[in-house]
């Protein structure tokens, strides 16, 4: 069913869609309805590129590079080389890394220029349902959509303001010889793998029994062997309620009156508000729920006829692709005569970037159980160590699963930890959304000798 058309106001106004938040979904669905002949202006309040490219996947991605290369070259004598490495220099990390990073806010630039979208710098705040004030300016539209995002959050405890959140891991000017990461989030995963890998004694503090709560069970359970195989510290069921800094470092002290530390650096990485205390929405019909996500239907609508939001402001799968794909298929709609077009946030493909690396989609084992009974769920599962680690000491398992339902078997999870899972996972994702069913992966010929190929070889 398409979503009937809110007739939109014929009023005179400075543009036909004022984009708040120059991030992922704010500067895709800018781009696309420029695209459709639209007068659009996009309005940031800090750098182009919003948390992707300045202080999430981009930055964060080069930190994993570089951790993969650091197991890399304890591998490479398995391989015959004759190495003596003789140290990491963290400072030139992270001028290659930024410098990286302001190459793409150029991009960005040059891309809303070609795009003829007009940039307002500054922060956006309702007036009215159909005027923004940005420092000072007023600006009117007909539509509008809120793509404002969030930022990292702190714990309401004494001492919730020590040390840093991920936005201060992309700042640090050296790596910390001993660092507590408090969260059980892919973020936090990631962030404590990155920093083990390069040389911290990492503490993973997590408030229940382990990490990536969501995450199909089997992965969970790899993965957390594999982090404390690699030496991080995994603290489960620490409440934290104090943080203290002292002569030593930073210190945690739990409800249960456990206490951790001294770290040299403490990193909270416990999950992200989204930014919509000061945007005015108390002058707009637009409703947020109780965390203060902007709730939004199917169509990306909220409660005002003519303002929408997408992405990791309407708390839902909170990552850079949906936030694109959901703010195209809008303009699409509104503006490319496509009325059906929405994004369907089911099937939804993602990577954890742990070492080793985590691929999914779909639903997981309980999951499918919980949807369609426990007797409908038929799972193949399996354990491998990649090749690559055949010649040496250290043997990082892998687990591929497939969780199927119904007599015909349809795939309706993939879940894969190990080399390469990161890689494979898209081309699967296809095949998932497409209902391909078991006997189609075993139907397909393996490409050997791969990791991929265990997928379509279980048993
Ligand atoms: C450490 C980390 C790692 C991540 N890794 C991945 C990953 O590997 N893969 C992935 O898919 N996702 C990843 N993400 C998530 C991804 O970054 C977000 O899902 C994505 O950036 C959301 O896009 P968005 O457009 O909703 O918001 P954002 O990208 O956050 O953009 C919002 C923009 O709005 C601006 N803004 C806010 N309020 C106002 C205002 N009132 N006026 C003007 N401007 C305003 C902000 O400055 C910001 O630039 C990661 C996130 C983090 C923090």
């Amino acid at each position: 069913m398409s979503k009937p058309f809110h007739g939109i106001e014929e009023i005179m106004a400075d543009f036909d869609l004022i984009v708040i938040g120059a991030g992922s979904g704010g500067m895709a669905t800018a781009r696309r309805a420029a695209e459709y002949g639209q007068r659009v202006a996009v309005v940031e309040s800090a750098r182009l590129g919003g948390t992707c490219v300045n202080v999430g996947c981009v930055p964060k991605k080069v930190m994993w590079y570089a951790a993969s290369l650091a197991h890399g070259l304890e591998e490479a004598a398995d391989y015959g080389f004759d190495l003596t490495v003789h140290g990491h220099d963290w400072a030139r990390l992270k001028a290659g890394r930024d410098a990286y990073v302001k190459r793409l806010n150029g991009i960005y630039q040059r891309n809303l220029d070609k795009s003829q979208v007009q940039l307002i710098q500054g922060h956006a705040r309702f007036t009215d349902p159909h005027t923004v004030e940005v420092a000072g300016e007023r600006y009117s539209a007909k539509r509008f959509l809120i793509a404002v995002g969030g930022y990292p959050a702190r714990p309401s405890i004494p001492g919730g303001e020590l040390g840093i959140t991920s936005d201060g891991f992309f700042e640090m000017e050296a790596l910390p010889k001993r660092i507590a990461v408090v969260g059980s989030g892919y973020i936090a995963v990631e962030l404590a793998g990155m920093l083990q890998s390069l040389g911290a004694k990492v503490s993973l503090v997590v408030r229940r029994d382990g990490v990536l709560r969501g995450f199909d069970e089997s992965l969970r359970q790899r993965l957390m062997h594999q982090m404390a195989e690699d030496g991080i510290k995994l603290v489960t069921e620490f409440v934290p309620c104090e943080a203290q800094q002292d002569d030593e470092g930073f210190h945690l002290s739990a409800e249960d009156g456990r206490a951790l530390g001294p770290f040299d650096e403490l990193l909270w990485a416990i999950g992200r508000h989204p930014a919509t205390d000061a945007l005015g929405l108390d002058t707009t019909a637009v409703k947020r729920d109780e965390k203060g996500f902007i709730l939004v239907d199917d169509w990306q609508a909220t409660e005002q006829d003519h303002i929408f939001a997408v992405g990791d402001v309407t708390g839902r799968w909170p990552l850079t692709p949906v936030a694109i794909a959901a703010g195209r298929r809008l303009a699409d709609r509104l503006y490319g005569g496509q009325a059906d077009r929405r994004l369907d946030y089911h099937t939804i493909p993602t990577v954890v970037f742990s070492h080793p690396p985590i691929g999914t989609v779909g639903l997981t084992e309980a999951e499918a159980r919980a949807a369609e009974g426990a007797e409908a769920v038929t799972v193949y599962e399996g354990g491998f160590v990649p090749m690559y680690y055949a010649l040496g000491e250290r043997k990082p398992k892998g687990l591929c699963k497939l969780v199927c339902v119904g007599p015909e078997e349809r795939v309706v999870g993939a879940h894969v930890i190990g080399m390469g899972a990161d890689e494979m996972m898209q081309g699967f994702a296809v095949a998932v959304r497409m209902g391909a069913t078991k006997a189609d992966f075993d139907d397909t010929v393996a490409i050997h000798p791969t990791t991929a190929e265990e997928l379509v070889t279980l048993r």
